[in-house]
């Protein structure tokens, strides 16, 4: 694919307008919509607001500020191009907590440019990205009076808290939503120095483990040695989860995962990353000898994980207390890849604790929620190497496939209940501070992104097929 396009139209009205755009962007970066603290409630209402009302200006015939029981998503419907493919556009217009707020340079919800980045919560995450595909809409209408494919969008307000009400929302309107791809504004580019999609990202399951000796807590003098003692156990019990490499050893954990991409292997060998920089960079000795580039990225992307998050138990407080704790606990999270079922790992773990629980103790394992399964794109759906070819168009280069460690609910969402699969296509980057104090997005890349979402649908409108 060359980098000519047939959007030369669209993207010299954006290019024209890129100035008034920023402007847009600071606007909407103003408005505190934080959605984990309840006392950001009214900045929430007004980012919604502000995004249904931008996409009405962009022409969207349907906008709705829809209520989901916590946060409302804003969903829009612009579909008057019979026979053309459906995409439904995901994005959130909420944004993380901006504490500590002394780290900042300029204040937060000030968005302030300085060397070509602007500044702001919730910028690159995912205010600036959300907004690319909204101002792409309204350049096409305006420049041809037509959109080249149907767009629908979803803007939700809960994806930084964890989006508890889109699973439910995405559900009841699922005719509404229906969709031939799904195309996330949301989700970062890797790096910056390195083109790349994102084709992978990894389920979630978190347990509490509780295991229980004596009714109470009990004098260690008096019975030490006689009385059961739940750290103790517990300890020798978490202890068999694992290997000695920290591989997970639980019967069933993995059984039913499926093999990657063979495309991400080779990202992971050309990605250049650096095992000995990876350890100073989280302040860990270097170990010896040290593993491998591809052993690492591999572990942090492909290989499912089991982690100790907190444990307890007993007394921490300073000083000494002589007791024997009636009770300790666990929280653990693991991160699951592609063909693993959140509530059968869940189920593989519980029977392995319970099989090594010595007598005289009670084990409870609790839930938190369903878990969510991982993402994984097919490597041959056409919507992949429309993407690809796009993204070299912009870039300059044949973009990499990669994976992510973290987990991007979403993707396993829409391809649920939509029965549609899920392309990234996101203009901000890894490294731009999206859960930290001095938030970026590099105006460049808001720029790229315009011209690339041009691109996309036009390449979408002619090479997608449609389900309808
Ligand atoms: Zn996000």
């Amino acid at each position: 694919m060359s980098g000519t396009s047939d959007t030369q139209d669209v993207e010299a009205w954006l290019d024209e307008r890129s100035d008034a755009a920023v402007e847009e962007l600071k606007a909407f970066c103003r408005i505190p919509s934080v959605s984990t603290d309840p006392a950001y409630k009214g900045g929430i209402r007004q980012a919604a607001a502000f995004v249904a009302d931008r996409l009405t200006r962009a022409g969207f015939p349907s906008v709705e500020i829809v209520e989901t029981g916590g946060h409302p998503a804003v969903v829009a419907e612009w579909c008057d191009v019979p026979g053309a493919p459906t995409i439904l556009v995901y994005g959130h217009y909420d944004v993380q907590p901006p504490d500590p707020l002394d780290k900042w340079t300029t204040p937060p919800f000030e968005p302030d440019i300085r060397d070509g980045r602007l500044y702001a919560r919730g910028i690159s995450d995912d205010k600036g990205p959300v907004m690319i595909p909204i101002l792409v809409a309204e350049a096409f209408s305006r420049t041809r009076g037509a959109l080249p494919l149907n767009i629908k969008m979803i803007v939700e307000g809960e994806e930084e808290s964890g989006s508890p009400h889109l699973v439910p929302t995405v559900a009841r309107l699922k005719d509404r939503l229906a969709a031939d791809l799904v195309v996330s504004a949301d989700g970062a580019m890797w790096r910056a120095d390195l083109p790349s999609v994102t084709v992978a990202s990894r389920g979630l399951l978190a347990l509490d483990v509780t295991l229980t000796g004596a009714g109470k807590d009990l004098h260690s003098g008096r019975h030490g040695g006689s009385a059961p003692n739940p750290v103790r156990a517990l300890a020798r019990m978490l202890a068999s989860l694992h290997d000695e490499t920290g591989r997970v050893t639980v019967p069933g954990f993995a059984d039913t995962a499926t093999p990657p991409d063979p495309a991400i292997l080779d990202a992971i060998r050309a990605s250049g990353f650096d095992p000995a920089g990876y350890f100073r960079s989280i302040g860990a000795p270097v170990p010896d000898p040290l593993p491998s580039a591809e052993d690492l990225l591999t572990r942090q992307w492909l290989v499912p994980t089991l982690e100790f998050n907190g444990i307890f138990g007993g007394y921490s407080g300073p000083g000494t207390k002589t007791v024997i704790p009636a009770s300790a606990g666990v929280k653990i999270t693991c991160r699951l890849v592609a063909g693993q079922e959140p509530e059968a790992v869940r189920a593989a773990i519980e029977r392995h604790l319970e099989a090594v629980t010595p007598t005289g103790y009670t084990l409870t394992v609790k839930g938190h929620g369903p878990g969510s399964a991982a993402f994984a794109l097919d490597p041959d759906d056409p919507a992949l190497a429309i993407t690809e070819d796009v993204l070299e168009g912009i870039l300059g280069a044949r973009p990499l496939r990669v994976a992510m460690g973290a987990t991007i609910p979403i993707g396993a969402v829409f391809q649920e209940h939509l029965g549609a699969p899920m392309v990234f296509f996101s203009f901000s980057t890894a490294d731009e501070d999206y859960h930290a104090p001095n938030e970026f997005f590099r105006l460049e890349n808001f720029r790229k992104g315009l011209k690339a979402w041009a691109r996309l649908l036009d390449r979408l409108a002619s090479d997608l097929r449609t389900g309808a």
